[in-house]
């Protein structure tokens, strides 16, 4: 990993950060703090490249459930000033393996000690194709999912992901979910060797946003150094421009949020 991208988060709780979408945003992380363990290995992620790319890791690598139970009770004492609570961190959350009973015990904690606090999750979508976890996703208030593009050999390129994973069943588990729950996407737009804004690839991924029907779609592109080189960041100008052409293709609320204001 080259030494300018983000250090891992170094601990199960980080934060609070200041988040331009979620405010004052207390982090949960409940992967490795030593190495990056991800299912995607994404061209532009700012934790530099992923060491472990799998969708099944070890649980000996990863914090108990016993020990992030304790972390986020103690954070919750301490942090009474948070806006949301949010899965995030080192990698991909919904690879931890217990998941669920993660998300069952946070929520009692939350409505417990802070329960006007509502819970967020930043998801890569790579999970969803297990079709395992809608009774943890229905307890979480606001659901993120990434979906970069809709072309499955561009999916390759920027996000990476482990074997087996495919971008049409990530699209499929995406558009059956958002049937039965609320669920907003996030798209990073890169620029440089490869890009994902062309006309074609844009019509493509406007196509599968309108079927999705999220409750909003939140675009940005990378503002943070990246490990890989050839990424370029798009501009404001050209993310504004994004939104409002994403808006009216789609008719769905499309918001751009520029560089250094996001978490
Ligand atoms: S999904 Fe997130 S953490 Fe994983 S590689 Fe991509 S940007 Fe990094």
């Amino acid at each position: 990993m080259k030494s300018n991208v983000l250090p891992l988060q170094s601990g199960i709780i980080y934060g609070p950060v200041n988040s331009k979408r979620l405010g004052r945003s207390l982090g949960i992380n409940l992967l490795s703090t030593t190495k990056k363990i991800c299912s995607f290995n994404c061209i532009y992620c700012h934790y530099g490249i992923t060491h472990e790319l799998t969708c099944t890791p070890a649980i000996n690598e990863l914090p108990s459930i016993e020990e992030i139970n304790r972390e986020v009770k103690l954070a919750l004492s301490i942090y009474k000033n948070i806006d949301y609570l949010t899965f995030s961190g080192n990698g991909e959350p919904m690879i931890y393996p217990f998941f669920e009973k993660v998300v069952k015990n946070i929520k009692q904690l939350r409505d417990e000690l802070l329960p006007k606090v509502p819970i967020a999750l930043l998801s890569n979508s790579s999970c969803l194709t297990q079709d395992l976890f809608l009774s943890a996703l229905r307890l979480i208030d606001i659901r993120v999912f990434k979906l970069d593009t809709a072309d499955e050999e561009l999916f390759k390129k920027i996000n990476r992901p482990c074997p087996g994973l495919h971008l049409v069943d990530i699209i499929n588990a995406l558009v059956k979910l958002s049937r039965k729950l609320p669920i907003i996407i996030q798209t990073i737009f890169i620029d440089g060797e490869v890009n994902n804004y062309s006309p074609e690839v844009l019509e493509k991924w406007c196509k599968v946003i309108k079927e999705i029907n999220p409750l909003e779609v939140q675009i940005y592109s990378t503002d943070r150094p990246v490990a890989e080189k050839g990424i370029v960041m798009l501009d404001n100008e050209k993310l504004k421009e994004l939104a409002v052409f994403i808006s009216r293709q789609t008719k769905i609320k499309t918001i751009p949020y520029f560089a250094q204001t996001i978490r």
